[in-house]
């Protein structure tokens, strides 16, 4: 087995106003609910590059990762995987784009089998996905583990003896072994204490950088997606709310969302202080989202209009927002 071949920078991933629905509840005595868990989101991803989705638990984060995967079909949108739409693929297309696309999760503990050796864990996604010899699959697996920084004689332990960031490098390695064009990144480094996050965030940089990976990097922790990402989309209860490149979004946040998670996070750079929202109430649940702009109870700008009319997407210079009021908001303020 071979080295991922270095692609040309091209989109590997496109998303196209990509929605999923869940019925919950009925039964005898009710009607079941639609929770818009995922209600339109729109981007393209291209080798070698990262999109990070931020928001609180409920965003919508976790149904994005799951439709981009091919866990789950969309229920409306397209999803185009290295240029082929998911929904018209045949299935010997869809067993290639499965393999284009692998995950890391967030909890290094329970994503290794502990009565399994690394190097069986390492090598599973060999055994049912391609043809290579044991041979062939044992020395990928030796070569992966030497590659996130582990040594060739970690192959026959077990996961226990290793600390939470070593298994996070596991996990890393496992998701390589089928030479994917795109990992999807659900918290990968949250569980971790913040001494190891930097260690495997530069771990994945470097790794992007040798195999030209996309990546769809989920996390809540904007101090990570500062430090990773190139774009950045912020999502509200299944929506996105503002999108654009990471300096756009970091530097000249225009959705009072992305300005409150930004005020809660600490400036590393002072001229980057934004003004300062404090966030009233809870996010709403995602089973009875607010009419309209689904922030409006929470936002200090809300005005009549934002609790019947729903906000769209729209292109704002340097980057796309979802407000009303965007214009108004951000008077006088420029990008830094
Ligand atoms: Fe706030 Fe209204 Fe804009 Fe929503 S549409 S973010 S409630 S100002």
């Amino acid at each position: 087995m071979s080295d991922q071949p270095n692609h040309a920078t091209s989109p590997v991933l496109e998303a196209r106003s990509l929605a999923r629905f869940y019925e919950v509840g009925g039964g005898l005595f009710g009607k079941p609910k639609t929770v818009k868990a995922l209600a339109g989101a729109s981007f393209t991803l291209e080798a070698g590059k990262t999109l990070a989705v931020v928001g609180e638990s409920g965003c919508g984060k976790s149904t994005l990762a799951r439709a981009v995967t091919l866990i789950e079909q969309p229920t409306s949108g397209a999803l185009l995987v290295d240029g082929v739409d998911v929904a018209r693929a045949s299935p010997a297309e869809m067993k290639r784009l499965r393999q284009d696309v692998q995950i890391i999760f967030q909890d290094p503990y329970g994503s290794l089998n502990p009565r399994k050796r690394i190097g069986t864990i390492l090598e599973e996604p060999a055994v049912i996905n391609t043809k290579a010899t044991a041979e062939e699959r044992k020395e990928r697996a030796m070569e992966l583990l030497t590659k996130v920084g582990l040594r060739r004689e970690h192959y026959n332990r077990y996961p226990h003896m290793f600390s939470g960031g070593q298994r996070q490098r596991i996990a890393v390695a496992r998701a390589l072994m089928l030479q994917p064009r795109i990992l999807v990144a659900d918290e990968p480094v949250s569980a971790l204490d913040v001494s190891i996050q930097a260690q495997v965030l530069n771990l994945l940089m470097d790794l992007q950088e040798e195999f030209n990976l996309a990546y769809l990097f989920i996390s809540h922790d904007l101090s990570v997606v500062r430090h990773i990402a190139d774009e950045v989309m912020v999502m509200y209860l299944g929506r996105p709310v503002e999108q654009g490149s990471r300096d756009a979004v970091f530097q000249n946040p225009m959705h009072p969302y992305t300005k409150a998670l930004l005020a809660s996070t600490p400036a590393v750079d002072p001229r980057h202080r934004v003004e300062r929202i404090k966030l009233k109430g809870e996010l709403p649940s995602p089973m009875n989202p607010p009419s309209g702009c689904a922030f409006h109870q929470r936002c200090p700008h809300a005005q009549e209009r934002c609790s019947v009319e729903l906000p769209e997407l729209t292109d704002h210079t340097t980057q796309k927002v979802a407000c009303h009021f965007t214009e108004t908001i951000n008077q006088g303020q420029s990008a830094a």
